[in-house]
């Protein structure tokens, strides 16, 4: 057996290499340089861990996630691996502690923060000790047309120029071409092996809903397919984050909010308590997140539209980094699309700039309004062709395309109309009451009952119309004025369907499936194997409570399946099951028998 196989089943507990890893691996082990880009949850970790413990000397890993270097050095700890970190958080005396033992020899990893390297010091610790590889984790932070671009980045060059010899492994899950040269090229990369992995994440079903009631959809999405499951909500304001991680606490869902305006030891607090205790639900701007590893996120929902396909992607894939079945679950709305319109409309900068916010939202509509299928959309805006995928809401209940010519042409003949003859502009709301012919006292006041298209559109539901407008909207066949009030306005492409040259081709919502009450990973295992779960996971629980560790550093939910499925009587048959390494089953074996048994 290779040494590389052979820690990975004596150590991690796994029995076979997933996708490129063992190539990877076998790069770095040779002493070359690799760039991976793997999706979360791909298994980016074993890449660089395995071959530190191969290696002689210790693995160096420059991350950006201070907040998160605790945590990872417990679960390299949990396996039997020798970790510690250096970050400033940290005290002189504790610091002290770890060089000490980076000196004698006796770590296998050693997680640095990039800033770390600015200081002298740290250069002449590393000089002094015995460096297997560099790890770079989230490499897309050395680019400065990303968005998570960190200044302290750029210097990582330093590595290569100082330690030539010594293999570099670059990651990270950022998927596009120009981003991936971008470091190939600062980090002195460019000759390195290239590793690309598909971006396609099979176990998480992507959905897209119309948003009606927002946050009665999310509870009822989270009570009948994810009760007692660890969830993210992310919201787009910080006031709608605090509403709604409220609505779900008085629902009886444990959450916790998390955005920029909270106070620091708030936010680490809230980040702590997701990470640690089961079936937590955060709520959060898109400031929660990055090198979240929580394995276990079963679902991921969005209550108002991202801003781009690149962010959508990136948030959702927080989702099911373990592997098990997981839920990328998103409301939109006409509102959704009025306020980024007029967003974008009010937005500083250049016109390029705007164009380009508005491709990004473009893009992102389409995503949403498409009637093919939404993971063969998402991989095709990275570059990769595929089939319908059979696990997204149009390919489980595919929507019905119809013909929404001629509702298109009463709505854009009623927005023409007020302005011709009256020069007035108005929202969708009052457009489409006189289109069902609803006397407001609006309706009333401004005279707009004697209208022409006055209530010619009660053949469809109010509802509906907001599902044209939206979709007009969405393939820019209307727009939003710049005036600032989300006033409907006409565009090049409404005349050509005025004039009945252009069909509309609408999305309509396929009915609902009703599903079972189940959770996702409990979902296919039988009614024994069930119960057998969940006393495992309460286990987990008061073990991962003593230890003060995350559950999924004592056992991933991958692996109490396994458990429940196979209900193991001996230390041999657990030692079978993936994800049981020799020292967790030393530590742990005896209690899992135990628990099995009494189940
Ligand atoms: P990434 O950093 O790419 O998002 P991780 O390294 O956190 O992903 O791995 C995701 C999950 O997959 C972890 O729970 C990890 O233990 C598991 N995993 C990784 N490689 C394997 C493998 N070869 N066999 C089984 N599980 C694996
Ligand atoms: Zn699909």
């Amino acid at each position: 057996m290779s040494p590389a196989r052979a820690v990975l089943e004596r150590t991690f507990g796994y029995s076979t290499f997933r996708g490129q890893q063992a190539e990877i691996i076998q790069t770095i082990i040779d002493g070359g340089d690799a760039l991976v880009l793997m999706p979360t949850g791909g298994g980016k970790s074993l890449c660089y861990q395995i071959p530190a413990m191969v290696r002689e000397g210790t693995g160096v890993v420059i991350s950006p996630l201070i907040a998160l270097m605790q945590d990872q050095v417990d679960a390299l700890a949990a396996v039997g691996a020798r970790a510690a970190f250096l970050n400033s958080t940290q005290s002189t005396d504790e610091r002290q502690q770890v060089e000490a033992v980076f000196l004698a020899g006796e770590l296998d990893l050693l997680y640095l923060a990039p800033e770390r390297l600015r200081v002298p010091a740290t250069l002449d610790l590393l000089d002094r000790g015995t460096i297997a590889l560099f790890a770079i984790d989230e490499a897309h932070c050395v680019s400065q047309w990303g968005h998570d671009f960190r200044p302290d980045y750029l210097q990582l060059s330093v590595l290569h120029e100082r330690w030539p010899t010594v293999p570099r492994i670059a990651l990270t899950a950022t998927a596009t071409e120009a981003t991936r040269r971008e470091i190939a090229e600062r980090l002195d990369l460019v000759d390195a092996g290239q590793f690309v992995s598909s971006f396609d994440r099979p176990n998480i079903q992507y959905r897209i809903e119309a948003k009606s009631q927002p946050m009665q959809q999310l509870l009822s999405l989270i009570r009948t397919e994810h009760n007692g499951d660890a969830g993210i909500v992310y919201c787009l304001s910080r006031s709608s984050v605090e509403k709604a991680a409220e609505f779900l606490v008085e629902n009886g869902i444990p959450a916790l909010p998390y955005h920029a305006g909270l106070d620091a030891r708030v936010r680490a607090s809230n980040q702590n308590r997701f990470l640690r205790e089961d079936g937590m639900v955060m709520v959060a701007t898109i400031a929660f997140g990055m090198g979240i590893d929580k394995p276990d996120v079963r679902f991921v929902a969005h209550l108002d539209l991202p801003k781009s396909v690149e962010g959508y992607y990136q948030e959702t894939g927080r989702a099911g980094r373990d592997g098990l079945p997981a839920t990328a679950w998103l409301a939109y709305g006409l509102q959704d699309v009025v306020q980024q319109r007029r967003m974008i409309e009010q937005s500083e900068g250049t016109d390029a700039h705007r164009r380009n916010l508005g491709a990004h939202l473009d893009a992102m509509l389409g995503l949403c309004e498409t009637v093919h299928c939404r993971r063969s959309r998402l991989l095709a805006y990275f570059g990769e062709t595929s089939g319908p995928c059979g696990n997204c809401d149009t390919c489980l209940s595919p929507p019905e395309a119809w013909d929404g010519t001629i509702p298109a042409q009463k709505l854009l003949s009623t927005i023409v109309r007020l302005w011709r003859e009256r020069q007035q502009r108005f929202g969708a709301g009052h457009i489409i009451d006189i289109l069902i012919g609803k006397t407001t006292p609006r309706v009333s006041q401004q005279g707009h009952d004697s209208v022409a298209t006055f209530g010619i559109g009660q053949d469809v539901s109010e509802q509906e119309w907001r599902g044209v407008v939206r979709q007009l909207l969405a393939q820019d066949l209307l727009a939003i004025n710049r005036d600032g009030f989300g006033t409907l306005v006409i565009t090049e492409g409404s005349a050509r369907v005025l004039d009945g040259s252009h069909r509309v081709m609408l999305r309509r919502e396929a009915p609902k499936r009703s599903r079972a009450a189940k959770r996702a990973v409990a979902a296919e295992l039988p009614g024994e194997a069930l119960e057998l779960f969940e006393a495992l996971r309460e286990w987990r629980a008061g073990e991962a409570r003593e230890q003060n560790v995350p559950a999924y550093v004592v056992f991933g939910d991958a692996t109490l399946r396994g458990v429940a499925t196979i209900r193991p009587t001996t230390l041999e048959e657990l030692a079978e099951i993936s994800g049981i390494g020799e020292k967790k089953l030393e530590q742990y074996g005896e209690a899992l028998l135990a628990v099995v048994a009494s189940a």
